[in-house]
């Protein structure tokens, strides 16, 4: 097993775990390595830095972990992403129009003011702050 340093396009740092070297340029060149947190095929290899562990195995598996709940969150983000509509800054107005039936029921996602949302939900109506990285946004729009 090779452990190799890749990167994304985005920037995003990961780990990959190969069989060996070239058995990750093969899967390079076919695209099935995929950024965890974009899902960009177009990543490189990082120059492996050597790893020093001198203070025990719990340190260096903490920031893995970190890395991996961060790569878990962007898939359900995506998800969320996917999922719904993006009515961009008629987010408020749309929001009610469906509550009141006006429009039809579906998830929107959109940008509103701290004040609209918090009318919103005074309304009854369901808001919920999403952090979309900036990464994200631009494949979907
Ligand atoms: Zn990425």
């Amino acid at each position: 097993m090779k452990v190799l340093d890749l990167q994304c396009p985005h920037g995003h740092r990961f780990e990959g775990w190969f069989a060996s070297a070239d058995d990750f340029e093969s899967q390079q060149s076919r695209k099935l390595v995929e950024c965890p947190i974009c899902g960009a095929t177009e990543v490189s290899r990082l120059p492996s830095a050597p790893r020093l562990n001198l203070s025990g195995a719990s340190d260096s598996e903490a920031p893995a972990r970190a890395e991996q709940m961060q790569a878990q969150m962007m898939r359900a983000l995506r998800e969320v992403l996917e999922k719904t509509e993006n009515v961009g800054d008629r987010f408020a107005e749309e929001a009610r129009r469906i509550h009141y039936n006006e429009a039809p029921a579906r998830s929107i996602r959109g940008v509103t003011t701290p004040e609209d949302a918090r009318a919103l939900v005074e309304e009854g109506i369901e808001v919920m702050p999403l952090p979309v990285p900036a990464a994200l946004k631009e494949p979907l729009q």
